[in-house]
């Protein structure tokens, strides 16, 4: 670590937008209802939108993607396990833009 802080690091107390973007996802894996409450990290707007993508119905293994829809961007797909609130979708009938990815470094 070190060097200069960028402006997103000053606004967020030492932590980096995507760390803020990490704790949205946390936030919604844990409660899909949060996502109606969740501002993104990045524009402001409720508008984060998270997916589970399973190969077959059943599959406990999912994908996630978690992206805002109002500025498109978000945080890279994940290999995680599908949690029991939440409704995955078949691979190829999921409906995820193809969003750009905010990186660790906060840029
Ligand atoms: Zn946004």
């Amino acid at each position: 670590m070190g060097g200069a802080m960028t402006a997103m690091e000053a606004a967020g107390n030492g932590r980096t937008i995507y760390d803020r973007w990490l704790d949205a996802y946390e936030a919604a894996y844990r409660d899909q209802g949060a996502l109606q409450r969740l501002a993104c990290p990045t524009c402001g707007e409720v508008a984060l939108q998270l997916v589970f993508v399973i190969d077959a119905y059943g599959d406990g293994r999912a994908t996630s993607a978690f992206w805002c829809k109002k500025c498109l961007w978000g945080i890279a797909p994940n290999s995680t396990s599908v949690p029991s609130s939440a409704t995955a979708v078949l691979r190829g009938e999921e409906e995820v833009p193809d969003y750009r990815l905010v990186l660790d470094d906060g840029r």
